[in-house]
C-alpha cells in the first residue's frame, strides 16, 4: 500500500475554493445591503448596524481580493515579512493570513534591529 501525500499545491487548491465561496458571500451581503438601503432611503434604526457590516464586507472583500490575486500569482501562503510559507493549518483557520504566526505578532518593520529589506 502506497500512501499518497496531499502536497501543498493540493491545499491550496483546496484554499482557494474557500477564499472563493468567502468572497462570492460577502459580495452578495454587500448587494443585499446596497439594495436595502435603496429602499429604506433615509436613516433606518437597523442603519447604524448595517453600515458596521457594509464596512467589515468591504474590506473582508478586499482582503480576500488580494488573497486571490497572490494565489494566481503562486506568491498566496507565503510570509510578506519572512517570505517562509505559512502552515496550511493557519491559512486554513485565516485564510487572508499576510504574514506567518510568528510575524504577525512581531513589531512592525523598522522597530527592530532584524529586518529584511525590500519591499514589493
Ligand atoms: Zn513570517
Amino acid at each position: 500500500m502506497r500512501t499518497h501525500p496531499v502536497s501543498r499545491q493540493d491545499e491550496l487548491d483546496v484554499l482557494r475554493m474557500v477564499l472563493e465561496e468567502q468572497y462570492e458571500r460577502h459580495r452578495t451581503q454587500l448587494a443585499l445591503l446596497a439594495r436595502q438601503a435603496d429602499r429604506s432611503g433615509r436613516t433606518t434604526v437597523g442603519a447604524e448596524s448595517s453600515a458596521t457590516v457594509t464596512a467589515v464586507s468591504r474590506r473582508a472583500l478586499g482582503d480576500l481580493s488580494r488573497a486571490l490575486h497572490h494565489l494566481e500569482q503562486g506568491r498566496y501562503g507565503r510570509c510578506q515579512r519572512c517570505r517562509t510559507d505559512i502552515a496550511i493549518e493557519y491559512l486554513a483557520h485565516r485564510p487572508v493570513a499576510r504574514y506567518c504566526p510568528r510575524c504577525e505578532v512581531a513589531p512592525p518593520p523598522g522597530s527592530d534591529r532584524h529586518r529584511t529589506a525590500g519591499t514589493p
